[in-house]
């Protein structure tokens, strides 16, 4: 089967923004839950929207997206993408910058790795441990690095005596121009290898899948990231190995939304709880809680669970939990309901014109001025 658009799946323009993506899904995913929606189809439909939302709200996995179109899940992840994360570049320039020429046998630090995680909210709340594969270049056990047979080992090249460079002279309309260059023999190494190494086939390097156990502290939140220090690939010549970078990705909840370490969500209640009020259950992240809704409660009412919210991932104490309730007009009403209501409306006629400067009082004004 061919895969659908992902942004016609979530009903979007290819300009909408973060947040418009986030509101799509928010919406869908709601509309389409398993646990909500029981139609034929609607679990296909709920994991088609919960892909699309993955990659069209990870920016990398979007522009390879918006690049290349459909392609395999498990690509677009390697050393190579480091782009538009604050401090890989510092980290680069520190390892590969400075114009100094190296010296091609020096141990060098081996590349630093990123990954994107993807994570539910409640793991992104409390944490979790975990292990994950990475795919990743390691240092060879046969030749330990250097590529050559046991036994054996690399020669210096005789092309460039060593150095990795070769000087070509060049005779152009300007004079002779001498340029260094790398050395097409040993490609810039200094050294060649006459008997490879069967297990590497000379690249003193293999890919490995690594399980790497990772703890996701609780209260880490979207975008941010954890570095895994010498978990990067191996290190060059003996050098130490590089880290790995774990960005990470939260997926929204159906029902609470979140903001820094604050907790966010809609509770409905009916018009006669909102008028006598009454001592309901709200979900929290932490389970239920009992809130008291006081007589006379308008819709919108906001109400704050201190400490209900997310751990702060660097200690410093617990959001909270903000409620905003909505009161819900009821849709189908029984004959004895609706007479019991115009009972209702009869009796309470009087008390809304007591209401000075009320709301109603403003819409009352504004009709009889037609
Ligand atoms: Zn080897
Ligand atoms: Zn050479």
């Amino acid at each position: 089967m061919s895969k659908r658009d992902y942004y016609e799946v979530l009903g979007v323009e290819k300009d909408a923004s973060k947040e418009e993506i986030k509101k799509a899904y928010r919406k869908l995913s709601k509309k389409y839950h398993p646990d909500i929606n029981k139609e034929a189809g609607a679990d296909e439909k709920f994991k088609e929207i919960k892909e699309a939302y993955e990659v069209l709200s990870d920016d990398q996995k979007k522009a390879q997206y918006d690049r290349f179109g459909h392609t395999d899940p498990n690509q677009g992840f390697g050393g190579q993408d480091f782009g538009g994360f604050g401090g890989f570049e510092d980290i680069f320039s520190t390892f590969f910058g400075g114009g100094r020429r190296r010296d091609p046998n020096a141990p060098r630090q081996g590349a630093d790795l990123q990954y994107t995680m993807t994570i539910s909210f409640e793991d992104a709340v409390f944490g979790k441990e975990t292990d994950i594969q990475i795919p990743k270049e390691e240092t060879c056990d046969t030749c330990q690095g250097t590529g050559a047979k046991p036994g054996t080992t690399p020669e210096t090249c005789s092309h460039c005596h060593g150095t990795g460079e070769l000087n070509v002279e060049q005779n152009t309309p300007f004079g002779r121009i001498v340029n260094r260059r790398s050395c097409p023999y040993c490609h810039g190494t200094g050294s060649l290898i006459k008997d490879k190494c069967a297990t590497c086939g000379g690249d003193g390097a293999v890919t490995k899948n690594k399980k790497i156990h990772v703890k996701i502290p609780a209260g880490i939140d979207d975008g941010q990231q954890l570095r895994v220090a010498g978990q990067g690939e191996a290190g060059i010549n003996g050098g130490p190995a590089g880290d790995l970078f774990i960005v990470f990705r939260v997926l929204p909840h159906e029902l609470f939304e979140r903001e820094g370490d604050d907790i966010y969500c809609e509770i409905p209640i009916t018009f006669v709880q909102s008028a006598l009020g009454d001592e309901i259950e709200v979900p929290t992240i932490h389970g239920k809680v009992k809130l008291k809704v006081p007589a006379g409660t308008q819709t919108d009412t906001k109400f704050r669970l201190r400490g209900k919210g997310v751990p702060n991932v660097r200690g410093y104490g617990t959001g909270d939990q903000h409620i905003r309730v909505k009161v819900i007009t009821p849709t189908k009403l029984t004959e004895k309901q609706k007479h019991l209501l115009r009972e209702f409306a009869e009796v309470s006629g009087e008390v809304l014109d007591e209401q000075e400067n009320s709301f109603f009082d403003k819409v009352k004004r504004a009709l009889k001025r037609d």
